[in-house]
């Protein structure tokens, strides 16, 4: 069996494309019967959409807007000021539980940081 190169034409935009000896073997290898209707470039484009719209699948229904929301919180008393606080654990007796206000002030200075 012999190939030569084969000037096909695209059928999306009309360019005349080379379906080159290595392609066809390629092809063959793969047990696809069709040769290319599409130019590279084309090809391309489609394969990029496909990719795109697969990528879009799950966020469409926009059902999940609230579910970071669902996270029990529970009620609790600073440890540093008295105020009641929510947190989003179950405060453990032996362990401190602070508010906002008082967790922003204990935060350790330096976090932030950057060398
Ligand atoms: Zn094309
Ligand atoms: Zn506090």
């Amino acid at each position: 069996m012999s190939f030569v190169d084969k000037t096909l034409t695209c059928r999306d935009c009309n360019a005349e494309f080379v379906f080159t000896i290595g392609e066809q073997e390629f092809y063959v290898e793969k047990g696809f019967t069709n040769e290319p209707s599409r130019c590279p470039d084309c090809r391309r484009a489609n394969k990029a959409r496909r990719n795109a719209d697969g990528g879009n699948f799950g966020g469409g229904g926009g059902g999940f807007g609230g579910q970071r929301q669902d996270r029990p919180m529970y009620d609790a008393i600073c440890s540093e000021c008295g105020k009641d606080t929510r947190v989003p654990f179950q405060p453990k007796p032996d362990r401190p539980v602070y508010c906002n206000d008082c967790f922003q002030a204990n935060r350790p200075p330096r976090q932030y940081d950057r060398f």
